[in-house]
């Protein structure tokens, strides 16, 4: 099997770009006689050649060695050594959900007793979790300012804190945080830091940045079509890896391998639909900042934003999900209508499909510890229409707004 793997870490050919990887990774010539792309596995039952390598194989389970469907199989490696190459990690465990990706580590580094520091900004379904299950088992969680310093999150730290849960940018309200001096903190301390990258992806380098785990929704940009969902969750260390696959494998997550085949197909051409994306929503951006009816666009590739600066720093791009905050003025009534009425945006949760997406934010309404200024505010994922037309679109939605 080893000459089927890519070798991984220090082995793994240094200084290709991003979009060389993603042509390249994962589909080593002799795994699909000559075909330019690999075949789907699908399988459970793995046969050995006697009872003695059965025995050998299973002992040998962090390694690529199958034993089981539930060890995942050709078609979900290939699509970890493309996310692992991408976000700079030794080791990517590939689950069915973006939300399973949040779960493993949460329950792989946390036991009763247990504290964890999140973000205010997290997303949603990570601070239900925290809230609901996580308290029932004993798990402690203290939500913080994303746009804490590293001070200020020494204060809250306690001597059971054995997570820091970072999100940059956060969910829906966009806050940059200053991951290198929180996650040193973390490192200090001795506790894991878990960063989730889905919109970072590849502009953010969350182990070179001093992060122990990357958490992706594969579901947004790799898929790139709205048709799949998958998680991924990259780790630097054999020792996290191991942690990592114990508790995926222990609660018996999998994910199909028809979607990894889909992921991996949407992954040779994430970097033109990212670049192009990218621009365009940067370029609406910079035109809704020039617009009466809108207070705020929370875009961190804006000289405007708050995070910008540590944006410039530490990511090398943006994705094509920002926020807009609207004149308070607007009821929320009047800023449905508005989504409501537009025609070339869908209205529905998820993002990086390749169609262009608007939705009403309610994260006013979780914040424990960052109120967030008063106004409407509305998420939009800019997805590979003219951006012409999605202007003209956005244009005559502002203007139907009462004057
Ligand atoms: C969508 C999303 C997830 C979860 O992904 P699913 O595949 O939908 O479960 C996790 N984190 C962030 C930031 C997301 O936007």
């Amino acid at each position: 099997m080893d000459d089927e793997t890519l070798p991984r870490g220090a082995a793994k050919p240094a200084a290709r770009r991003f979009a060389t990887e993603l042509t390249h990774l994962g589909r080593p010539p002799v795994r699909s006689h000559g075909f330019v792309n690999p075949p789907v596995h699908r399988g459970s039952t793995v046969l050995t050649p006697s009872c003695e390598a059965r025995i050998g194989n299973a002992k040998r389970r962090f390694e690529r060695v199958m034993t089981y469907g539930t060890q995942g199989g050709p078609t979900h490696h290939a699509l970890e050594d493309v996310v692992a190459g991408i976000e700079g990690g030794t080791h990517c465990t590939i689950v069915g959900t973006g939300l399973a990706a949040v779960a493993v580590p949460l329950l792989a580094f946390l036991k009763a007793g247990d504290h964890c520091l999140m973000p205010d900004s997290v997303y949603g379904p990570a601070r239900n979790l925290a809230e609901g299950m996580m308290a029932g088992w004993g798990i402690a969680t203290t939500f913080y300012d994303p746009c804490i310093t590293a001070d200020g999150l020494a204060a809250l730290w306690q001597p059971n804190t054995k997570v820091l849960y970072l999100e940059s940018p956060g969910s829906h309200t966009f806050e940059v945080q200053d991951v290198p001096a929180l996650a040193a903190l973390a490192r200090s301390r001795g506790a894991v830091s878990m960063i989730d990258n889905t919109w970072g992806i590849h502009h953010f380098q969350p182990f070179a940045k001093g992060c122990d785990v990357s958490i992706q929704a594969l579901t947004k940009y790799v898929g790139g079509h709205s048709d799949i969902l998958l998680g991924s969750v990259t780790v630097n260390t054999e020792a996290h890896h191991h942690a990592i696959r114990a508790a995926s494998a222990g609660m018996g997550h999998y994910a199909s391998p028809d979607d990894c085949w889909l992921a991996l197909r949407g992954a040779r051409t994430m970097a033109v639909r990212l670049a192009h994306q990218e621009r365009a929503a940067l370029s609406i951006a910079r035109w809704l900042q020039t617009r009466p009816e809108i207070a705020e666009v929370w875009h961190p590739a804006l000289p405007e934003h708050p995070g910008h600066a540590i944006w410039k720093r530490d990511f090398s791009g943006a994705c094509s999900l920002f926020g807009v905050l609207f004149q308070p003025r607007y009821t929320e009534a009047e800023v449905f209508a508005f989504v409501d009425g537009l025609t070339l945006f869908g209205i529905g949760a998820s993002w990086g499909g390749y169609e262009s997406l608007a939705v009403p934010t309610n994260a006013a309404l979780t914040r424990r510890v960052t109120p967030l200024p008063r106004g409407q505010a509305v998420r939009l994922h800019i997805g590979l229409e003219d951006e012409a037309d999605l202007r003209a679109d956005l244009q005559s939605g502002l203007d139907r707004l009462p004057r």
